[in-house]
């Protein structure tokens, strides 16, 4: 069972709104502008949930509109304001919005502002880090402004506005004032006109009725500008057919605010949310709450974790079907900082990696009680991934080949269960806590910390990590290597190095053996997927990169898998045979159609001329990928099943991160599939292992959403396994109802 905490983005649509949608749909559809008897009923209908709509928001004389959403609602109110300001003789000289906003206000303003000719100055109210308006900024402006908007509830965090501090710092003001009551709506008494608000916007689809219909306040004898001209439905001031369906769902969800009995009075809520607060702070000790609680709806809580991003815990979170959001809805595909929280004056990494926990007040004590249980398994998931940094895990001992990315640089760690040690090549100062950490609660020692060169953008952060887990590195060589030793062992793999120049003077390439033989190099920026490492660093061998070019192929072949230290586009591992075919360059020297030093001038010139990242994808003659043919990796569950049944040997690949598998989602797969579980972070370890597969054997990868199996399929594909698949749209897209366990149990 899905539960969905992202109230405040949107809800479900209750039950009596969908009977009183379909009845308007398909027995009382008239249009309520029709004066026969069909007409009447929907005109009858359509009277009786505004005057329940006025009722419920206190609306007293004021005019309640049905539009679409509050999206339009603000713009109606932006455009009602700001068209009378035009007009006005003293025309005030601001327009101030609460910095925390819907974005739909300031971008409304701003467009209103400049389609109208205003151009009056945009500022936005600051807010204090409590996330409430700063009253006496507001006080010594509002003589100036001619609108102000400030929301009811921010949609983020929660906290509710001081709405009747904001009407005492607005008096006297010739503004008008517009509240945004999205979030307020059913959770909040509004009483618009007790307050002097002005302009208040409201969306159905916040509290249980559907999508694409709204109301927006006006208050008697507010300024007024259609937004949309027409067939003069609701008196002219919002023409267009109304949306009968909308507002008979709307209607229905007021009736049962009116009665009551649906939805939970603000003490109950409260009682909810502390429950939920309570199984967070046990499940991720450390956690912070972004805003105090006792100011805010008590539907909302916004939280971060040190240590652990936004997205690591919501693919967390979403693997136990706990729908959550990071940050706001909108911005949450971007990654990006909340606004929100930045104007409330958090710390960056607080703002980076906010989420946002939300529910509607038609929750029962079940629902609460399996949300905070499932939290609490989130958090064991995650103590046993030796990912929660204030706690030691209960982790499976960790072994093989694990790789970390920041901003495209790849660090590698290579764990031996048996003998509790690990290795790290090219760490990253970024990761220096996490790593630390990781090896904190596997309880496992530093066996060598390697460079494969000096870096140009970072100094070594080896040093640091040896610091940070209190152990010493030994007698080792700038690089981290031991300097009594040519192979470094760990349990029975080992590693041998190679002097590499080129990029740099001191480029090193360390080359991974086990039994099997040799798997895998380590080559730094040396050969990078797709590029060669560049060589016009001062630090640079140009000359010598050519010869170490033939030494790396005399030592590996062209069939080892290269792991780079970077990869911008993740391909994760690649060999000097893919890459001849990419890369003319590189083949240029390998056939020896091209010397040391033409090399290096040819290099030279591409690398005078263009800037890093063109180099990296172009310059080498990186040929573009077969964008389509790459494309087609991905195919649906039919396509699977149908595959399956040509291919008994096809290998269903889980690739999400071990916390994410261990929370239960991961489909119960038939008997006769071969399954793997191979979170990307480990794919360079897979890669070594799927490569004695046939290559006629299918591989079909599988996650959440179908982007990192993708890239995984893609980066099979290109290293030449044609039968590598994933699953498009990945388990979030499996049909739900006999459940996303009997979807895939092929
Ligand atoms: N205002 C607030 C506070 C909101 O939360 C939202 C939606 O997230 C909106 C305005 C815009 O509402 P809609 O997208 O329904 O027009």
């Amino acid at each position: 069972m899905e539960i969905y905490l992202d109230a405040n983005a949107t809800t479900p649509v209750l039950p009596q709104a969908r009977e009183a949608a379909l009845a308007a749909m398909a027995e009382d559809f008239g249009n309520p502008s029709s004066v026969h008897s069909t007409g009447l009923k929907a005109r009858a209908l359509m009277d009786g949930v505004r005057a329940r709509a006025r009722r419920v928001l206190g609306a007293g004389q004021g005019r309640l509109l049905f539009l679409s959403g509050a999206t339009e609602g603000i713009q109606t109110a932006v455009l009602s304001a700001l068209s009378a300001l035009r007009e006005a003789e003293a025309r005030p000289d601001l327009l101030l919005y609460g910095a925390t906003e819907h974005k739909a206000v300031p971008e409304a303003i701003k467009h209103w502002n400049a389609l109208l000719g205003l151009n009056l100055t945009v500022l936005a109210i600051p807010v204090g880090c409590d996330g409430r308006h700063d009253l006496a900024w507001l006080r010594a402006h509002a003589p100036r402004a001619g609108l102000v908007c400030t929301m009811a509830a921010n949609n983020e965090t929660g906290v509710i506005s001081d709405l009747d501090g904001i009407a005492a710092a607005l008096a006297g003001s010739p503004a008008r004032w517009m509240v945004d009551g999205v979030q307020a709506l059913g959770k909040l008494p509004l009483k618009l006109e007790e307050r002097r608000i002005d302009y208040a916007p409201f969306s159905g689809h916040k509290l249980y009725a559907p999508k694409g219909i709204g109301l927006l306040y006006v208050r008697e004898g507010a300024p007024f500008t259609p937004l949309l001209a027409g067939g003069g439905q609701e008196g002219a001031w919002r023409s267009g057919t109304e949306n009968m369906s909308g507002i008979a769902a709307l209607g229905a969800v007021l009736a049962a605010l009116e009665a009551g009995g649906t939805f939970c009075d603000a003490a109950t809520l409260q009682v909810h949310r502390d429950r939920l607060a309570a199984a967070l702070q046990s499940a991720f000790p450390g956690l912070l709450f972004n805003a105090p609680p006792e100011l805010c709806l008590p539907t909302t809580l916004n939280f971060a974790v040190p240590g652990l991003s936004s997205k690591l815990l919501l693919d967390l979170f979403d693997a136990a079907e706990l729908r959550v959001s990071g940050g706001s809805a909108c911005s949450a595909s971007k990654a990006q900082p909340s606004y929100v929280l930045e104007a409330m004056g958090l710390p960056a990494w607080q703002t980076a990696a906010s989420v946002r926990l939300s529910f509607g007040p038609v929750v029962d004590r079940r629902f609460i009680d399996e949300a905070c249980a499932r939290i609490r398994v989130c958090g064991e998931s995650l103590r046993q991934s030796c990912l929660d940094p204030s706690t030691p895990g209960q982790a499976a001992p960790a072994d093989g080949l694990t790789r970390f990315m920041v901003d495209g640089a790849c660090c590698y760690l290579l764990a031996d269960a048996g003998s509790r040690r690990a290795l790290l090549v090219d760490p990253l100062p970024a990761l220096t806590d996490r790593l630390a950490q990781w090896l904190r609660c596997q309880g496992y020692a530093l066996a060598a910390v390697l460079d494969t060169h000096s870096h140009g953008d970072h100094a070594s952060s080896a040093a640091d990590l040896w610091q940070a887990i209190s152990q010493e590195p030994g007698d080792v060589d700038a690089l981290g290597w031991p300097r009594d030793a040519d192979r470094l062992s760990l349990g029975g793999r080992w590693l041998t190095r190679l002097a590499v120049p080129g990029h740099t003077h001191d480029s090193t390439a360390y080359l991974l053996h086990d039994a099997r033989g040799l798997q895998w190099a380590f080559v730094g920026d040396t050969v990078m997927p797709g590029a060669l490492g560049r060589s016009d660093f001062e630090q640079s061998a140009p000359l010598a990169y050519a010869g170490s070019l033939l030494a790396l192929r005399a030592a590996v072949g062209e069939q080892t898998l290269l792991l780079p230290g970077h990869d911008y586009d993740d391909r994760f591992a690649s060999t000097l045979a893919v890459e001849c075919e990419a890369q003319p360059l590189l083949a240029d020297v390998l056939t020896g159609r091209i010397d040391a030093a033409g090399f290096a001038a040819a290099k030279a010139a591409l690398e005078q001329d263009l800037a890093l990242t063109a180099y990296q994808t172009v310059a080498c003659g990186a040929r573009v990928d077969a964008g389509c043919a790459l494309a087609a990796s991905e195919i649906s569950l039919a396509e699977v099943q149908a595959l399956l049944a040509r291919h008994p040997d096809l290998l269903l690949v889980d690739v999400r991160e071990p916390y994410e598998q261990r929370l239960g989602q991961a489909p119960q797969l038939g008997g006769r599939v071969r399954r793997q579980a191979v979170a990307l972070s480990g794919l360079p370890e897979a890669l070594a292992q799927w490569r004695s597969l046939p290559p006629g054997a299918p591989i079909v990868c599988f996650c959440r959403s179908g982007n990192r199996s993708a890239q995984a399929a893609r980066a099979l594909r290109r290293l030449g396994h044609v039968q590598a698949w994933s699953l498009r749209g990945g388990l979030a897209l499996l049909p739900r109802a006999a459940g996303a366990d009997a979807a895939l149990a092929i």
